[in-house]
């Protein structure tokens, strides 16, 4: 095999090409250099040949002694005449080498993120404040990753001033490689409050890690009661910065004092506004430059939103930024969901890439965009007049001048129910307005599901162990809506997921869902059903196993070790030796689990070490019985984090991934949910008077009060009402007053003069526990999640 020339030659020869992981996001095939990296589930070699046909002529691939599909792809390089093949047993690490030799061509400020929480939020929000002042290269949405931070810094130019690049790690030993790439001269760390210094040693030795990013920079970014991070900065001989913000006004930045006008935002985000004004000022902004754009820091709007469509399927909304980068992560967020086939695009104004463009290069937008969007969509809706070439070059697409011209056209359109909408322009063009247009929205109350935030806390669990990962999506995901949770956790990389009952399993097929699935309630008379949706039953009952068997179905036995729900029972279990003995079972068994009773509580934990013993013992009975090993598991969310020696080969992940119920875990995860609704009416009370039914509520003094558009049905438990629960309005909270109806409740707002028509109102979320609601309806946060009504809207955002 001929060497690798040096990468400073590599660098002369393709320092101004793209650098290309994936294929579909080609933009320049004659300035392209493309890395086939082994993927999850298909090797970057396989796609030589086509980026070949489009006029790509340069390509890193992989010479795997192993794997003969791919090696064939590459026998087959007398094909490709005019290719140049750079071979190499490891393409991520010369694409790692080329981004850290083009970094060092650059003698500006690189200010490098990396922390538990919030990264995204920051680089966005310190772009933003900076962007007036500097010309900033920063990081694509989350582009943190190993190929992620490479492809972020490669996007540095020459006219860049400073450049702000994210770096998250989800293996352990990964930090190295990406600060090598980064190089920061100085840095941001972001975290969740102290309570994170608990001091486990492997959450230290992470931290360590995380930490080891800023070796060699100047000064980091810290908050002031992190003091772990500081002592930790301290030893690698770099100034902690550290910031302590007071009620959205004032901040603390070292001895500094400053008044700022940070927005009204939930605390968890005031916190990462409080670090993004603290690096601005640390990078040399005065306070009044700072101050010009506090105020316009936004929490959601920023991101891709999912709702239901009034067609009868989603519709994407993602019309807050629309460069090539944004605009290609988008389509194969759309294209996930898209598995009628249809794909709607409504396209806007493409930008030139926001701050970071390589702005040498401008070329019609259907030059680059005909090759990311032509074999996709289904449809496509174009705006502005920069694309009207786009849309003459694409048979069928339709043209609209403005957006207002779509607008009044958009009932005409016959959209079909499968037909996933995607709406991608630029905030300027307030494309939002077409989303409104086409969502359903019949009630004012949503639950909102953070799936960045899924994602992330799905990332805590796993890298904690080395189980594979079943998550549990039974009952509609636990209120979150199972399709789309399903899905986000599939693209985080899940392993299996599991549902309750057949339909629930059907439903997700239905929407494209490839994962194997397991079914924990499953009688014999939906075997057919189940084999033709590819779904695993669990199995308690020896008529059931045969028949599974029979119809071939691949089954998970369930043991009841203490639970007393289902599962063959220890008496049962000779039996069960005699069945599994007699047949041939190897292939049908694809596992064997059991139920933990009481994983959260430490008073029970002799019950639970009771309860693994017992499984453990009939599993080898049951090995043995086989002549197999089949994979085991047997905790839950609790339990990984209480019982992490007993993971075998997979665990089964529920209410942690959306960041409750799991103690243990609680100061690294993230909140996913937040429940709100809307004032629809205000008025004034005189003490004395009584609310609502059955005269329940009583004004105990002159006031207010506030309707909600929230009631039982929507699940606001009734035992809420009366003062026993409080919603979170622009302000403070509001007690409850008198009883919650099927359809409102009234709340007390004497004490918060400000509150006005269409204010939003929190039933829960990142600033309001749904620990408070369950308490007040005296049950647990899994009730309070499953009752959120059919007709309450579910919005799902992502980055
Ligand atoms: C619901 C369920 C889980 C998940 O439990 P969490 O406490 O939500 O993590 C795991 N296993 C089985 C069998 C379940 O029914």
């Amino acid at each position: 095999m001929p060497s690798l020339p040096s990468i400073p030659i590599l660098y002369d020869r393709y320092g101004d090409f793209d650098l290309l992981v994936d294929s579909r996001r080609l933009r320049d095939p004659e300035k392209t250099l493309f890395f086939a990296l082994p993927g999850q589930r298909t090797h970057g070699n396989k796609f030589v040949g086509q980026l070949y046909r489009k006029g790509v002529r340069h390509f890193v691939v992989h010479t795997l002694r192993r794997g003969p599909q791919v090696q064939g792809e590459l026998d087959k390089r007398g094909k490709y005449p005019e290719a140049t093949f750079l071979l190499t047993d490891d393409p991520l690490r010369l694409l790692q080498q080329l981004a850290a030799h083009h970094r060092r061509q650059f003698d500006i400020p690189v200010l490098a993120i990396t922390g538990s929480n919030g990264k995204t939020i920051v680089k966005d929000w310190l772009a933003q404040l900076l962007q007036p002042y500097l010309k900033v290269c920063a990081s694509p949405r989350s582009y943190n990753s190993r190929i992620g931070v490479p492809l972020s810094v490669w996007q540095l130019r020459p006219e860049h001033e400073v450049a702000i690049f994210e770096a998250g790690i989800s293996e352990a030993g990964e930090m190295a490689a990406l600060a090598e790439i980064i190089l920061p001269t100085c840095g941001l760390f972001t975290m969740l409050g102290s309570a994170h210094a608990a001091g486990f040693t492997d959450e230290l030795a992470k931290h360590r890690e995380k930490i080891s990013l800023f070796r060699g920079a100047k000064w980091v970014v810290v908050p002031a009661d992190d003091t772990t991070s500081v002592g930790l900065l301290r030893k690698l001989d770099v100034e902690p910065i550290t910031h302590l913000g007071i009620k959205g006004r004032w901040l603390e930045v070292e001895e500094v004092s400053l008044e700022l006008p940070f927005p009204e935002l939930p605390a968890i985000y005031l916190e990462n506004a409080y670090a993004a004004a603290t690096a601005a000022y640390a990078l040399g902004l005065g306070k009044e430059q700072i101050a010009a754009s506090l105020p316009d820091l936004h929490v959601l709007d920023n991101r891709l939103e999912q709702r239901a469509g009034l067609h009868g399927g989603p519709v994407i909304n993602d019309s807050y930024s629309n460069d090539l980068t944004a605009l290609a992560a988008a389509l194969d967020f759309a294209e996930a969901r898209a598995n009628s086939g249809k794909l709607c695009l409504i396209l806007g104004t493409i930008q030139p890439r926001s701050s970071n463009s390589p702005s040498t290069r401008v070329s019609a937008p259907e030059d680059t965009l005909l090759p990311l969007l032509h074999p996709r969509l289904t449809r496509l809706l174009t705006i502005g007049e920069t694309n009207a070439g786009l849309s003459r070059s694409i048979a069928g697409a339709r043209h609209f001048s403005h957006p207002e011209a779509l607008l009044a056209e958009l009932g005409n359109i016959p959209f079909s129910p499968g037909e996933v909408i995607l709406i991608k322009g630029a905030s300027e063009e307030r494309l939002h307005r077409v989303a409104d247009a086409l969502s359903r929205q019949q009630h004012r109350t949503l639950l909102r599901i953070d799936l960045a935030a899924l994602r992330h806390n799905f990332n805590v669990y796993r890298s904690g162990t080395s189980a594979k990962m079943i998550v549990m999506v039974k009952a509609s995901a636990y209120g979150g809506g199972a399709p789309p949770v399903a899905h986000a956790l599939a693209e985080a990389g899940a392993d299996y997921l599991a549902v309750a009952y057949p339909d629930e399993g059907s439903h997700l097929r239905q929407h494209g869902l490839q994962l194997p699935i397991m079914v924990l309630n499953a009688a014999g008379h939906d075997f057919d059903r189940m084999l033709s949706n590819r779904l695993e039953p669990v199995i308690h009952r020896l008529e059931d196993l045969r028949r599974a068997r029979e119809a071939g179905l691949k089954v998970h036995l369930e043991l009841d070790t203490g639970m007393a729900r289902l599962g063959f029972r220890p008496a049962e279990l000779k039996a069960l030796l005699t069945e599994l003995r007699s047949g041939d079972y190897e292939r049908t068994i694809a596992s064997v689990f059991t139920h933990l009773a009481a994983s959260e509580d430490g008073a029970h934990d002799d019950f639970t070490r009771q309860q693994i013993n017992t499984f453990d013992a009939a599993y080898e009975r049951i090995a043995e019985a086989l002549g197999a090993f089949p994979s085991r598991h047997l905790l839950n969310s609790n339990g990984i984090s209480r019982f992490p020696g007993h993971a075998y080969e997979y665990v089964r992940l529920g209410i942690g991934l959306y960041g409750i119920g799991d103690a243990a875990k609680a100061a690294a995860l993230r909140p996913v949910l937040s429940f709100s609704t809307r004032v629809t009416a205000v008025f004034e009370l005189k003490a004395g008077q009584s609310i609502g039914y059955g005269r329940r509520g009583k004004m105990a003094h002159d006031g207010r009060v506030a309707v909600l558009s929230v009631g039982y049905a929507d699940g606001l438990p009734r035992l809420a009402g009366e003062g026993r629960f409080s919603v979170r309005l622009p302000g403070g909270l509001a007690p409850v007053i008198g009883s919650v109806c099927m359809d409102m409740t009234m709340v007390d707002v004497s004490q918060l003069p400000g509150v006005k028509v269409d204010d939003e109102a929190m039933l829960f979320g990142a600033d309001h526990p749904i620990e408070e609601l369950a308490e007040a309806a005296m049950t647990i946060p899994y009730e309070i999640l499953t009752g959120i009504g059919p007709r309450v809207q579910r919005v799902y955002t992502a980055e």
